[in-house]
């Protein structure tokens, strides 16, 4: 089977986050797949044909992708930072695992992309540099309870966490349930680090406490486009006179958790 399917990052927003292997991924295709703000980021091409669909659509969207390829076609399926994260990468396999056998014969690419939480982190110093971990605050694919235990789990392991899909206008509440969660773990000084949009033209980058983090929250107007990384007891905030604090977790750990 000559088809072809790339499931391709295109990093956070800038165009330079942007690898030279997803740029020459996106080129080669002769159809490109994905939500319509992330193929609105990637130039038109003479002859490339964009099949934009709605965010909710995931697994059809997959589905669609591999059968264009199956039929002999470079396709390309775009992905907002890394494709592997909380995106479409997974949706494609669990695709190929339910379709038609021969879907497991195409060639299948996953070209990786700068994910969010390395971005917000870069953007005021090394937060995720000891032991972290991400988690999707969103409860449309797992109850909320799970995502409860898995904050309190990570909170008491020292973890420091991202919180990828933190707020949406159908999930209001859950970022601040989730502030309450963690701080029955964590001291209300640990800092907690606000990126929105980063590496696009409306980014702010807001570091606060945990203590605060819930009226930060309702200020910046946190949403889809926000993600959040909260310390563990090792991070530290540095402030710099006129420059936002520099947050770092130390490479090394006392040994203490929550
Ligand atoms: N695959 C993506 C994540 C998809 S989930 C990645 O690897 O980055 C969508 C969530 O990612 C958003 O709700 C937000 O939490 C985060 N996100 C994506 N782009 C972002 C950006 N430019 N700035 C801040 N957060 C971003």
């Amino acid at each position: 089977m000559s088809g072809r399917l790339a499931v391709i990052g295109l990093g956070p927003g800038d165009a330079r986050w942007l690898t030279p292997e997803a740029e020459a991924a996106l080129a080669a295709a002769d159809a490109l797949y994905g939500y319509g703000p992330y193929l609105d980021r990637v130039p038109a091409r003479p002859g490339q044909a964009r099949h934009t669909s709605d965010n909710r659509e995931e697994g059809e969207r997959a589905a669609a992708a591999l059968r264009h390829a199956a039929n002999g076609a470079a396709v390309a399926m775009v992905s907002g930072g890394d494709p592997g994260v909380f995106a479409m990468a997974a949706a494609v396999c669990a695709a190929i695992e339910a379709g038609p056998a021969a879907w497991r014969q195409l060639d299948l690419v996953v070209v990786p992309g700068i994910t969010a939480m390395l971005a917000v982190a870069a953007r005021v110093g090394a937060p995720l540099g000891h032991d972290f971990c991400a988690l999707s605050l969103s409860d449309n694919l797992k109850p909320w309870q799970v995502i409860e235990k898995r904050l309190d789990a990570a909170a008491g392991a020292g973890f420091v966490i991202a919180l990828y899909n933190p707020v949406s206008r159908a999930r209001p509440w859950q970022l601040g349930a989730a502030f309450d969660r963690l701080a029955r773990h964590l001291p209300a000084a640990t800092p907690v680090v606000f990126g929105r949009a980063v590496g696009r033209a409306d980014e702010h980058v807001e570091v606060t406490t945990l203590g605060a983090a819930g009226v930060v929250a309702a200020e910046l107007a946190a949403d889809m486009a926000t993600l959040v990384i909260v310390g563990s007891p090792e991070t530290r905030a540095v402030a710099r006179d006129g420059r936002t604090p520099l947050v770092y977790t130390p490479r090394a750990s006392a040994g203490v958790s929550a």
